[in-house]
Formats: structure tokens, sequence, C-alpha cells
């Protein structure tokens, strides 16, 4: 029995886990993966000068197409400002912000340490919460939860060869298992990731919404075939790169696309024969992502990522382009909360003690995320619930 259950041990699952932890709970954490987030490569905070909560908030409601919850943005914009004195961003020579500038944000907003904060600040989380012993971590798949007198109950499925079945009981529940996308045969999510939070909160009487809502990543590597399912990050076109069709037609000119209409202009071109397909399975279309007009300085250092994976796999992208078609990447929609990250039941009421954050809640992004705001809704969103979780707790037991 521990005063809070984290289920998910993606960046807003451990996020959630410090902050209970801090709160004076006691934690236990099960994860049967490591989930999406040691991918993430940058995240969106207001710093340059000309930047402001108010036009990240106003980023992120376009983006959203009318699908957003505003005082979910509004709290994600707010409260993502104090990451600033939390994480050592990356910075220039001259100390300004290292900034890349995502698709659907008016102003260069994107930071980053070191190219890959999201496996960053997961290894910072755990090597403090462990080294410590603050926390009970366990490997395995939950696979029910009920509440029995007010105390949940989880049921795991561990990791081991036997499938042995252990039960986790606790206070209150932060689900955090992310989406949904890794049901999908071609898609840059690893396969645990299937919506299995969404389904036992749901079994608890849990809201969803916009469960129809996916984000294509417009990007996704095609061939060779080791990179397959693996994402090439947009921001290049910032810098001059270009889509071109299998007749080396050139298309989409417009820089300032979204995700999602970068990806619907990829697939009317496959839909109407103009994919090319990969000398192994030439029915497999996609379309040549071209990086060969960004500089080389800008490649071998901001993307350089890129190239040495690509490099890895025999091609080089200073001089080829690179075979790429749309994947899901994002679940849009989840499980429905509040500000407070408490779990809602359609009538609007909080379940007691369940709480979510992360890509397993909906109505952050609306229908179009912004790159860069997933990263940020983790960190903002999980320390929310894992404070929250630790005070229901505390209340539940005096
Ligand atoms: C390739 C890639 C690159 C990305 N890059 C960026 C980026 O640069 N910036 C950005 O903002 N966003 C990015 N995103 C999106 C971002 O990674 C995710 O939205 C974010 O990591 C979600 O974090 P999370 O903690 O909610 O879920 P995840 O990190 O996906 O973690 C979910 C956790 O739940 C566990 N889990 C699931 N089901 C169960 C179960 N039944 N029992 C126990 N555990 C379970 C999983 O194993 C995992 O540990 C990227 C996504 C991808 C795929």
């Amino acid at each position: 029995m521990t005063d809070v259950l984290i289920i998910g041990g993606g960046l807003a699952g451990w996020r959630a886990a410090e902050a209970a932890v801090n709160a004076g709970a006691s934690v236990a954490l099960v994860a049967n993966g490591a989930g999406n987030s040691p991918d993430i490569h940058a995240i969106n905070v207001p710093v340059r000068d000309d930047d402001s909560v108010e036009l990240f908030v106003d980023d992120t409601l376009r983006s959203g197409r009318g699908g957003c919850n505003r005082e979910l943005v509004e709290v994600l914009c707010r409260e993502s400002v104090k990451l600033k004195d939390e994480f050592p961003f990356d910075r220039n020579p001259d100390g300004s912000y290292k900034l890349l500038q995502p698709l659907g944000c008016s102003v260069p907003r994107c930071v980053s340490i070191d190219h890959k904060i999201g496996a960053w600040a997961l290894a910072k989380i755990k090597r403090e919460l462990l080294r410590d012993g603050a926390i009970a971590v366990a490997k395995g798949r939950v696979v029910d939860l009920r509440n029995g007198g007010g105390i949940y109950i989880a049921t795991v499925k561990a990791a081991d060869d036997e499938g042995s079945v252990a039960t986790h009981t606790a206070r209150s529940v932060v689900v955090a298992t992310g989406g949904w996308c890794g049901k999908y045969d071609f898609s840059d999510n690893p396969p645990e990731l299937r919506g299995d939070g969404i389904e036992m909160a749901a079994a608890l009487g849990a809201a969803t919404r916009d469960m129809d809502q996916v984000q294509y990543e417009p990007t996704v590597a095609l061939a060779p075939e080791r990179l397959r399912g693996i994402p090439v990050i947009t921001t290049m076109l910032f810098e001059g790169a270009t889509f071109r069709n299998k007749d080396g037609e050139e298309f989409l000119a417009d820089k300032h696309a979204n995700k999602d209409e970068i990806s619907r202009a990829i697939q009317n071109e496959i839909n109407h024969g103009r994919g090319s397909g990969t000398p192994e399975s030439p029915s497999v279309a996609g379309v040549w992502f071209d990086a060969t007009k960004v500089p080389r300085e800008i490649l071998d250092t901001t993307y350089i990522d890129t190239v040495k994976r690509y490099a890895a796999a025999g091609v080089d992208i200073h001089t080829e382009p690179m075979l790429v078609a749309p994947a899901p990447h994002t679940s849009l929609g989840g499980l429905v909360i509040d500000a407070r990250c408490r779990v809602l039941r359609d009538d609007g009421l909080p379940i007691p003690g369940l709480f979510a954050a992360g890509e397993v809640t909906g109505g952050i992004h609306g229908f179009n995320r912004i790159g860069g705001n997933a990263g940020t809704e983790t960190l903002v969103f999980g320390r929310i619930a894992g404070g929250e979780a630790a005070s229901f707790a505390r209340i539940r037991q005096s």
C-alpha cells in the first residue's frame, strides 16, 4: 500500500512521482516500457523577449483549430515559464537561448538540452528519486484498476517470463500511460502504447474526448529499413528543406504550414500516384524530404543526430533526400481532466483519487498539436498531478 500509485514511466509519470515524493507521499511507479518520452527532442517555453505567455496561448489555441480547453492551455503556458529556472536549456555563445521554431509557433520557442531534453529530464528525475530510495518501481503492465472502499487496487502482469501477477494498492492513482498510437502498424510509437490507461479509467467512469483525433507526424522514415518508423524533424523546413514527389516536383511551398497540413499534402501526392517506393518495397509509397539545400553547418550542428542516424544506415543527407511518409504520432484525445489533473466523469465531477497527466489526456492540443507542446505538457501537468495525488492521499489518510 502506498499513498500514490503512478501508472506509466514516461516523463509525465516520473514528473508526477517527483512531485508526489516532494510532497511527502509514499510512491510506487509501474511501467511496462519507456514510452515516447526518451525521444522528446525539444519543448516549448517562451524565453525570448518578444515572446510571452499570451502569445504562447494564442499560438496553441490557433493551432488546435477550436478543439482546445482554454483553461488547460492557459495553465500549460503560464506554468511553462517556471521551467526556465529549473532546467539548464542550451544557450548560444552570446548567452541567448538556442531555439528552434516549431510549425505553428509565431516565434522560435523550442528549447532543449543537448538535443534530447526528454532523456535528460528522465535521467535526472530517476537518478534523484532512485538514489534516495524515495520510490518503489516495478516493471509490468497494469491490466486492471478498480476501487474498493476508497482504495485503488491495480493488477500488474510482471514483465518476467512467467507472466506472474501482483497487486498494488494505493490511496490515489496518477494515470500516465501515454497515448494509443502504438496500435498502428506504421507508427513512430512503441507497441506498448495502446491506450490502456484510457480504458482502465473509463471503466471507473472517466469521460473521454476527441478519441478520433490522432496527429500524424508528416515525415517518418520509410527507408532504409533500419530507420523505418523514426521521425525526421520538420523544423528543417525553415532551414531550406523541401518536399519532392517521385517525379522530382517540389510541393508544399508554405514553410509555415502546420503538421496536419503537411501530412495532408504528402498523403495527397501518395494518393494520386506521385509517391515513391523503396527498392525493397516498391508498393509502399512515400515522398522525398530533401535537406540537401540546408547549409552544411546547420545540418552538422542542429540536426547532427539525424545526420548521424542516416549516415549509419548508409545515407548521406547532405547529398541525398530521405524517403518519408506521415505516420500516427500523438494521440490528441484522451481522458477529460480539469486544471488540477483530476479525472472527470461525464457529469463533470472528479473521480475521487484518480488523476491523469500527459498524452493519456485530451483537450490541451485540440485537433492539432504544436511540436514541442507535448514535452511541456508532461512537465507541467505531471507535476500538478503528482502534487494533487499526494494531497488527496494525505486527506484520505487523516
Ligand atoms: C519519436 C517521437 C519524438 C517526439 N518528439 C517530441 C519533441 O521533440 N517534443 C515534444 O514536445 N513531443 C515530442 N513527442 C511527443 C512526446 O514524446 C509524447 O507526447 C510524450 O512523451 C508523452 O509522455 P507521457 O509521459 O504522457 O507518455 P509516454 O512517454 O509515452 O509514457 C507512457 C508510459 O506508460 C507506460 N504504459 C502504458 N500502458 C501501460 C500499462 N498498461 N501498464 C503500465 N505501464 C503502461 C509505458 O510503458 C510508458 O512507460 C515525440 C513523440 C515521438 C513518438
